[in-house]
């Protein structure tokens, strides 16, 4: 079958606000190297950097620009922990192992600030995150959840914050309470991966764009890797496409979904608004979460995640100014500059995608919504498997991650029933 991926929709701020960003030329003839990797968001890229300076010869390839999957175009939002609470993966798994999961998730965020000093990249860092319960119902939950981070995580960052201090913070009145953590910020996404890339290119991996990976094949002990103009061939591969990989290879196609998530910038509010005075993200209880947080120059980039198809980059703006309305009223005519989207990739248990798919080819995405850490670290985490550690690579791998049911036909429509009526829970 002719290799497929998706194309993100609408031009970002991001894009707009990166400054310069190189191009990197496509790949013309055949390579020879250690380590092939597909895909050029923070994954593949983060893998190249830390393999490259480990000594090793990689070449990366990228269908189209870096970043031009969600690495570029998210929400920016750190987060902590995986994906999943912290109590919750001690329920399925119990204490150590939780605790085991939540300090690899915060090494991910000390790695993430610490390869952005070390290599002098500028990515905008804002701390501060708000969790807001949309529903009366969820609020003793955010409470136990800050108890429950300092008594038994040791993470003292997350404080409880009622409906009134939540109204202060967010400017708006629409939310029950919830949680503020203080050990947490957000970024500008695309600028990391502008950073990562030189950063890789710096340490020596070849680092090719617009060139798709047509095939990955595996004998005689070695990996090849087809592209419109030219074969690579190498020890090993990192396939690190997530949401993005449509054909390419049938097993992580069948454990990673893309769903769709729009984000919408305003003009700057100026300094007479009351949205978020203090500079930190949000997200929502919702199961179809919303996302915002304001730029250094005081716009608010809002992101939904939507069950929709959206076909023209101004219906993200129609979509997303009605969200903005919704919390903040006032901005009910605010000025959208930016209408983008991206592709999340999904598992069904919400949790990473870990698996050797073929001899020497690991698969690594499916984070779910929260890979802006993660996929960073996962990237060190396979550049460490290849140098002879797999351990830490493997605490993800042994998360057990089922396919999506329904085979090739039936699984699309099959989640867009499942998020059509999340969706529906999310208002009643
Ligand atoms: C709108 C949006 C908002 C988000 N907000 C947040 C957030 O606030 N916080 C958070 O933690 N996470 C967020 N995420 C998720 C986060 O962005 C991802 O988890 C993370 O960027 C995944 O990185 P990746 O490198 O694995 O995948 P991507 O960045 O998607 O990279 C995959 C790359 O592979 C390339 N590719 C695909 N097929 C081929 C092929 N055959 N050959 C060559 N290249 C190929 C694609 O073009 C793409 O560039 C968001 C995602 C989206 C879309």
């Amino acid at each position: 079958m002719l290799y497929q991926s998706p194309v993100s929709p609408g031009r970002s701020w991001y894009e707009d606000t990166a400054g310069s960003r190189p191009e990197y030329p496509a790949l013309d003839g055949d390579r020879q190297c250690d380590v092939v990797i597909v895909g050029g968001g923070f994954t593949g890229l983060s893998a190249a950097a830390h393999l490259a300076k480990a000594g090793s010869n990689v070449v990366l390839i990228e269908a189209h620009r870096f970043g031009d999957g969600a690495s570029g175009r998210n929400g920016g939002q750190l987060g902590t922990g995986q994906r999943a609470w912290a109590e919750e993966m001690e329920a399925e798994y119990g204490l150590s192992r939780a605790k085991a999961l939540f300090d690899l998730a915060e090494e991910a965020k000390a790695h993430l600030l610490e390869f952005a000093a070390v290599n002098r990249i500028e990515i905008d860092y804002m701390p501060g995150q708000l969790s807001v319960a949309h529903k009366q119902r969820y609020v003793d939950d955010y409470k136990a959840h800050a108890e429950i981070m300092a008594s038994r995580f040791g993470y003292p960052h997350i404080s409880f914050m009622d409906a009134k201090e939540a109204a202060e913070r967010l400017g708006s009145t629409r939310y029950f309470g919830g949680t503020r953590d203080t050990g947490t910020g957000h970024i500008h996404p695309l600028k990391l991966v502008i950073g990562t890339a030189k950063a890789a290119a710096g340490a020596g991996a070849q680092l090719f764009e617009r060139t798709p990976a047509t095939g990955i094949v595996c004998g005689g002990g070695k990996v090849r890797v087809t592209t419109p103009k030219g074969t690579i061939t190498a020890e090993k591969c990192l396939i690190g496409v997530n949401a993005y990989g449509g054909t390419l290879e049938p097993v992580s196609a069948a454990h990673i979904m893309p769903i769709g998530s729009f984000i919408g910038a305003t003009v700057p509010l100026g300094s007479a608004s009351t949205v978020l005075p203090g500079g930190e993200s949000v997200d929502d209880s919702r199961f179809v979460v919303r996302y915002f947080r304001k730029s250094k120059d005081g716009r608010l980039l809002f992101g939904g995640r939507e069950v929709y198809a959206v076909n023209d980059p101004k219906d993200i703006h129609i979509h997303i100014r009605r969200q903005i309305a919704e919390l903040y009223p006032e901005l009910k005519d605010v000025e959208i500059t930016h209408g983008w989207g991206g592709y999340v990739g999904i598992t069904v248990p919400r949790k990473p995608f870990v698996r050797e798919v073929m001899p020497n080819v690991i698969s690594v995405g499916g984070y779910s919504g929260h890979g802006v850490m993660l996929s960073n670290f996962f990237g060190k985490l396979y550049a460490e498997t290849v140098l002879g550690n797999r351990d830490r690579l493997k605490l993800i791998e042994d998360l057990k991650v089922p396919p999506f049911p329904g085979g090739r036909r039936f699984r699309a429509p099959l989640l867009f029933l499942a998020l059509s009526w999340f969706a529906l829970r999310d208002r009643i």
